[in-house]
């Protein structure tokens, strides 16, 4: 055993897109931390399709960048298509959506991690945690080397005890290709974590070369390409060799735009799935380690495998499918809404039963994955466990699926640990606040028995959660805790200044006897063709004067509901309450409000099986109990 001389202030377990965000995020509010994950050129790895965003997801992005993370940037860098979706329903359930270059995000990701001051990129496995007395002070990797801090955050995605199964066949790993880990669940088992199984699969890469485009729709890229980052001008003037007007070939690779060393944003390709795929899957189930039972851990319901879309559904004709670009440098060929994991024998008839792909060869066959996790209702808000003081779990491990999910996390877990060494309280987003907020308060306080992702449908505020408002909510407090740059935040309240002056002229100024903003409300009118606009906003600022105007009703109506909900929702329960001396409590409130101990009344009213009633009691108890 080696302890390592360097006592760290975090250390972040796996490089994944939880831990690259956790890491980045500590080092940038000044922490000495390390970022210890088992293979280095792993770092920031897509693990199934290199896309960002899309509904929900896309929100959760720009609010990572909005607080000062660097997801978006990292999409907007390596992005090969950008896409606004939704373009023609309400500005709630618009998202952005990118495929990216797989290999660029991951080097790009690694690179910005490498040139982080304070903090430190190394290889090993961790497979312990080290902890006395209920608190955390480190870990130990396999070789032996103790690696000591003041807070540990894990990361560890899909790894934990990870086992693949393609087919009846199965192996041991985190990816394919990659080894699990396999040491952590039983030290985190020592230290009080209880965990679960759950699973999830991908599908195949087909080479390029050997599909026939002509038989399927090209989907093209939206122009102007719709960045993810607010501060993508900044982003390409201060990193974009074209942009800037500069030829600094020093600085062209990696942080250089991947769009760079294309024409134009590549396409993807909208296809389908024939009778005769049907007909082979109904043929192979008992081969398929999710119907005969074989794979254990819980899948996701909406992310479900073609299998499961083809039994479900015996009555649709075709399923669509798209075939992605994974990158520019290689042939590989994502097909996405294709994940199974039945026999590769067997994968390669369904494979060439898809239109366009007759003839396609499989590079990297489909597989599905189980991996432990923990429950996410032995966490605090601030994504700290309850049993282990300084320890802070974010990600896959919390039970959740997705990049954006992890990314999130790991940002909340990061701030958090930061605040934690400097004797802060933590940053807990609420649910009127952002996508992280619901997020988080989902894990820590419902739990989840099967993959979480996002929804749109999961946030109460949809349309005060735009994704084009993500700064407007969560920029002030990126730049309180640390994280967002002086200079973005300035832009910011430039923009902010420069969008309210204009809401306010269009609710002040009259033009023919009509206030402005009514004209504007009028679903035929744009701001572009009010007959008086200001021509020097940006396009970002137009959008949010628009929808701030045209359904200033619905907005001020959930204003209004927040408010309401707000009294109650912030009403804290003292840390050491004791429920069994709120006499009355039902055994049901009482065991799970012992368990999860939600620390506001807002989280305890949305713990299944906790009634209103039982908060009437409660709240009777807490007064009396002073
Ligand atoms: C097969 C498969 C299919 C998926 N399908 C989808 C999908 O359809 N949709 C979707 O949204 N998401 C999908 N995902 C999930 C998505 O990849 C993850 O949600 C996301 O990558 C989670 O990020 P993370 O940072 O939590 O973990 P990961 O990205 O898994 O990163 C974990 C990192 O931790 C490192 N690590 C693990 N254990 C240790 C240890 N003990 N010591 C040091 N380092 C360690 C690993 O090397 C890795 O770098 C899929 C994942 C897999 C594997």
């Amino acid at each position: 055993m080696y302890v390592y001389p360097k006592k760290y202030e975090v250390v972040v377990v796996g490089g994944g897109h939880a831990g690259t965000e956790a890491a980045l995020a500590t080092a940038r509010m000044g922490l000495t931390t390390l970022l210890l994950t088992m293979n280095l050129d792993t770092i920031a790895q897509m693990s199934c399709n290199p896309a960002i965003g899309g509904l929900a997801k896309g929100h959760l992005a720009r609010e990572i960048d909005a607080l000062g993370g660097e997801m978006a940037k990292n999409t907007d860098m390596t992005g090969l298509q950008f896409r606004m979706l939704n373009l023609k329903k309400g500005p709630s359930v618009r998202a952005p959506r990118a495929q990216c270059d797989k290999k660029a995000y991951q080097f790009r990701l690694k690179w910005v991690c490498e040139q982080e001051n304070n903090l430190d990129v190394k290889q090993g496995q961790a497979s312990a945690i080290l902890h006395k007395d209920g608190q955390v002070h480190g870990v130990e990797t396999t070789f032996g080397i103790q690696y000591h801090s003041a807070t540990v955050i894990l990361t560890t995605g899909t790894f934990l005890r990870g086992l693949i199964h393609i087919g009846l066949n199965r192996q041991q790993g985190g990816r394919t290709g990659e080894e699990s880990a396999s040491g952590l669940s039983a030290s985190l088992k020592s230290a009080g974590i209880e965990l679960g199984r759950l699973k999830t699969g991908t599908p195949q890469r087909l080479n390029r070369k050997s599909i026939d485009f002509s038989k399927t729709s090209p989907q093209a890229g939206d122009e102007p390409v719709p960045f993810f980052s607010f501060w993508a001008d900044d982003l390409f003037h201060v990193e974009h060799p074209h942009k800037s007007g500069t030829s600094n070939i020093r600085t062209a690779y990696p942080p250089g735009s991947i769009l760079d060393r294309l024409p134009g944003q590549l396409p993807c390709y909208v296809t389908y799935t024939t009778e005769k795929t049907a007909q082979i899957i109904r043929a192979n189930l008992d081969k398929s380690p999710l119907f005969s039972g074989v794979i254990q851990g819980i899948g996701p319901r909406y992310c479900p495998s073609i299998e499961d879309k083809i039994m479900r559904f015996p009555d649709k004709p075709r399923q669509q499918l798209f075939l992605e670009p994974e990158g520019i440098a290689t042939e590989e060929i994502y097909v996405n809404g294709f994940s199974t994991s039945l026999p590769y024998e067997i994968q390669v008839e369904m494979v060439r039963s898809i239109v366009g792909c007759e003839n396609a060869e499989i590079m990297r066959p489909a597989y599905a994955i189980e991996y432990d996790f923990a429950f996410p209702t032995q966490l605090l808000p601030s994504l700290e466990t309850k049993a282990c003081r300084n320890l802070y779990l974010a990600g896959q491990i919390n039970g959740t699926s997705g990049y954006e999910e992890a990314g999130a996390q790991g940002l909340m877990a990061g701030i958090n640990a930061a605040r934690r060494v400097h004797a802060k309280e933590p940053v807990v987003l609420t649910r009127d606040q952002s996508y992280i907020g619901v997020l988080i308060d989902d894990l820590v306080t419902k739990g989840t028995t099967e993959p979480y992702r996002m929804f749109t449908s999961r946030a109460e505020y949809r349309l005060l959660l735009r994704q084009d408002n993500a700064d407007m909510r969560l920029c002030d407090i990126g730049f309180d805790v640390g994280l967002l740059p002086p200079r973005n935040y300035r832009q910011f309240q430039n923009k902010r200044t420069r969008i309210s002056e204009e809401i306010q002229r269009l609710t002040s100024s009259r033009v023919n006897g009509q206030i402005l903003a009514d004209i504007l409300k009028r679903p035929e009118v744009t701001y572009r063709n009010l007959p008086s606009n200001n021509p020097c906003l940006t396009e970002d600022e137009i959008n949010q004067v628009e929808t701030e105007i045209k359904y200033a009703g619905y907005i001020q109506r959930q204003e209004v509901e927040i408010r309401k909900f707000k009294s109650l929702e912030q009403k804290p329960i003292p840390e050491s309450f004791d429920y069994d001396k709120v006499l009355g409590l039902r055994t049901e409130a009482r065991l799970k409000l012992t368990k999860i101990r939600p620390v506001t009344i807002g989280q305890a009213s949305r713990i299944s099986g906790v009634t209103p009633a039982d908060l009437g009691l409660l709240m009777v108890w807490m007064k009396r109990l002073g």
